[in-house]
Parts: structure tokens; C-alpha cells; sequence
């Protein structure tokens, strides 16, 4: 069988018979690849502990008739924080989980990777939900999706203030055009500035930011619905999508 290397981050785990795993892979240069790993389950095997949620690992995999086959892994970033925090973990699931929805089977998207492994790699220290909320705005960047937050998708005329925002033409409408989509929801100018800078940002920069909680619910409701809408998925777990309307700890440690 022929062998090839891969750095992935782990997205999905299902058990497969009894000592085996399927794990779902989001490869750097391979895009995301479903592959088997012999007898992970078992506490002796060499993979075990090595295929968590989350991990940034480098693989060796050999190329199988319908799933490829671990057979190596190294771990470069167990990430480990992320699981030990009930926050993090559910900040951590929902970025994978929209990594999964976003992209598709052996689609290479290396910008994508780069801002997930960024992503995961803040949540560890930083706030948790902000960092979650520059993700979905990057992966929208990223797949050529990202929300225009200050011109209408109609007429192109500067928007100010708050205005109508239409998940189905992609951002805001002037208030002669509003009527153009009957689903399209009121947004705050706040949020749709916040939104605005985070498509750009970078992770550092999000610890000069410091929404309140209505901001940060309303960015988050935002950004998820958009983010639902163009990849024609419902998140599942519900959990997740009520912790990012939620105050951040940190934030209610300040209040
Ligand atoms: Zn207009």
C-alpha cells in the first residue's frame, strides 16, 4: 500500500467494530480525509491517546481500498486544555464541527487549517468565545463568503448605522432596498462593525476587543445563522450554539 504523510487536526471520532476508530482528519495539504485506526481503542496500541478531538497531529497513512489507514501518529499539539475546561471544549467543538460542514472531502483549503490551528491554539488562553466568533468570521473569508457590513448588496450605497442584513445576498441593505429580501434581520451598527473587523483580524488583536453581552449575542447569533445558512446545516449541537450567546466566564467575573 502506498504511504504518504499528512498534518492534520482531528475533527471527528466514531468507534468502528471493537477495538477500531474512524477518525476525520483536516489535512493541511489533503483536505479532509476520513481514515481507519487499527485497535486505537486499545489501551497497549501505540495510536491510543494519540487521535483525540482536537489534537494537531502529523500522520503516516497508507492508502486503503475505501478508508486510508493510520499508521503513525506524532503528536504536535494535544491541545489538552481544551478538554479540561467545559467552556473551551464546547468553543473547541464548535469550530471543528463548522470546519467539517465548510469543507469538503479531500478539498485541500490550507488557510482554512492555518486558521483552525490558530483558533485552537488561543482558545487554550484567550477568551474562548471571541476567538470562536473571529473563527466563523475567517472560515466565511476564507470560502469567499465573508458578510459585507457596511454597503448594500443592492445598490452598493455606504450603510450607516443599524440596518437590515439578509443572510441570502451575503450582508446589509440600504432601507430602499431592504424589501429586496423579506428574511433579512435587524442589526445593530455595533455588531456589524465588530463583525466587519473581525473578517480581518488576527487573534492577538481580539484581546484589545471588549463587547458587553448583548454584542457579543448578537455577533455570535449573526454570525452562526450566516454561517448556517450558506453551508445549509443546522449545527447539532444546540449546547454549543446557546454557550455562544452566553457571557464568557471571564466576562462575568468582571461584572
Ligand atoms: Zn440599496
Amino acid at each position: 500500500m502506498p504511504v504518504y504523510k499528512a498534518e492534520a487536526i482531528v475533527l471527528r471520532r466514531t468507534n468502528l467494530g471493537e477495538a477500531d476508530r474512524i477518525v476525520t482528519l483536516f489535512c493541511r495539504d489533503q483536505g479532509k480525509v476520513a481514515a481507519v485506526a487499527k485497535g486505537a481503542r486499545k489501551p497497549k496500541s501505540r495510536l491510543s491517546g494519540r487521535l483525540e478531538l482536537f489534537s494537531h497531529v502529523r500522520l503516516l497513512l497508507a492508502v486503503g481500498r475505501s478508508l486510508d489507514v493510520v499508521s503513525q501518529v506524532d503528536v504536535v499539539h494535544a491541545h489538552s486544555p481544551l478538554r479540561a475546561d467545559l467552556e473551551r471544549l464546547g468553543f473547541a467543538a464548535f469550530a471543528i464541527e463548522l470546519t467539517d460542514r465548510a469543507t469538503a472531502d479531500r478539498e485541500p483549503a490550507p488557510e482554512i487549517f492555518e486558521s483552525l490551528c490558530g483558533a485552537l491554539e488561543h482558545m487554550q488562553e484567550a477568551d474562548p468565545q471571541l476567538v470562536a466568533l473571529w473563527f466563523v468570521a475567517r472560515l466565511l473569508v476564507h470560502t469567499g463568503y465573508a458578510p459585507v457590513t457596511d454597503q448594500c448588496q443592492v445598490c452598493g450605497r455606504v450603510v450607516r448605522g443599524t440596518s437590515a442584513f439578509s443572510y441570502a445576498l451575503g450582508g446589509t441593505l440600504c432601507e430602499a432596498d431592504r424589501h429586496r429580501d423579506p428574511d433579512a434581520i435587524v442589526v445593530s451598527a455595533g455588531a456589524l462593525h465588530m463583525v466587519g473587523g473581525l473578517l480581518h483580524a488576527q487573534p492577538p488583536a481580539l484581546g484589545t476587543l471588549t463587547p458587553d453581552r448583548k454584542l457579543r449575542s448578537e455577533v455570535g447569533g449573526v454570525l452562526q445563522r450566516y454561517a448556517e445558512y450558506r453551508w445549509e446545516t443546522k449545527l447539532k449541537s444546540p449546547g454549543v450554539i446557546a454557550a455562544l450567546a452566553r457571557p464568557a466566564r471571564t466576562q462575568r467575573r468582571v461584572n
